[in-house]
């Protein structure tokens, strides 16, 4: 009414946003296993990185654990979206656990390229975040010593290979478009050689949250992203709306927003990265609405319509 005191926020929410197929594929696939094997079943590692997610299936049972040695020996297990080394589907093999793994197929698809290119001779530099632990996961899949980490464009520099040496690279599926451009292109100028991956690893998810925050930050004040601290995809959405020269945060829920941070913001965007829900989005708009008179607008970059298969073992 006119005589409301909340001063006016136009809100663009970006899209897509949020859960992308491998996130959703992951979680059901712990419900499924619940519902299939009862509680609890075990999951090494945050299925997804968001504490919301982690929570609710806690609540439904699932037990979740850093390594499988904590892992009872008569007890399922689910291995997180992330991936695994090849090391911990063996180990669980050995003691004959009964695993369901919910590594999304595109990072799959990263692991399967990375055999065939040891096969093939290759020495790999993956492009990826040491420590994160999709990038455990691919580092994982080849021997010791025939696989490289690169962080940044000043890696390239002080790599020991040469023009003669049989090199490929892959990287993380979740990194910055642009900052991989230029990786990329300091590894091809020092190394013309190298064999690219078949089609990009990075995802469609990761691309398209980031084509969409790109989109609308120009013209926001301020820029929400909802996501977890080590969610790499998240992280990431923060630095691209920072290199459009727009203050952006990251926050994991709607209590995190200080009044302060709306001083002086006529247009707010937000975006979520893709391990965080929905209704963590609606939390926002809500606590928005508590100090402005909100006006929602959704700007669609792109439709997404990928949908992975569940594991046959739960489909059965
Ligand atoms: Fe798969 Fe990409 Fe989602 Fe990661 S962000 S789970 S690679 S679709």
């Amino acid at each position: 009414s006119g005589n409301d005191p909340r001063p006016p926020l136009q809100l663009l929410i970006a899209a897509p946003r949020g859960f992308c197929a491998g996130v959703d594929r992951a979680i059901e696939i712990v419900e499924r296993a619940l519902q299939k094997y009862g509680a609890p079943v075990y999951v090494r590692h945050e299925i997804v990185h968001n504490r919301y997610v982690v929570d609710s299936l806690k609540a439904k049972g699932a037990i979740f654990v850093e390594e499988l040695d904590e892992v009872p020996n008569d007890a399922p297990v689910v291995f997180s979206a992330h991936g695994v080394p090849k090391s911990v589907p063996a180990e669980a093999e050995r003691r004959k656990l009964l695993y369901v793994d919910a590594t999304c197929p595109l990072v799959s698809k990263v692991h399967r390229q990375a055999e065939r290119q040891i096969e093939k001779g290759q020495h790999i530099l993956f492009i990826g975040h040491e420590g994160h632990p999709e990038v455990i996961g691919t580092m994982g899949q080849v021997p010791d010593g025939q696989i490289t980490l690169v962080e940044t464009v000043e890696d390239v520099a002080t790599l020991p290979f040469t023009q003669e040496d049989d090199l490929s690279f892959l990287t993380q599926t979740t990194l910055s478009v642009d900052d991989t451009r230029e990786i990329v292109e300091a590894l091809q100028a020092k190394y013309p050689q190298i064999v690219a991956p078949k089609a990009e690893d990075i995802c469609y998810a990761t691309s398209n949250r980031q084509a969409a925050v790109k989109e609308i930050a120009s013209g926001c004040d301020l820029v929400l992203v909802i996501g977890a601290p080590n969610s790499s995809n998240s992280l990431r959405l923060v630095e691209v709306a920072q290199r459009m020269g727009t203050d952006a945060r990251l926050i994991q829920r709607a209590s995190e927003i200080e009044p302060k941070w709306l001083e002086g913001v006529g247009t707010l965007g937000l975006t979520a990265g893709a391990s965080a829900p929905e209704k963590l989005v609606r939390e926002v708009v809500d606590r928005l609405s508590d100090w402005r008179v909100v006006t929602e607008e959704v700007i669609t970059t792109t439709e997404e319509k990928m949908v992975f298969k569940l594991p046959r073992q739960l489909t059965e």
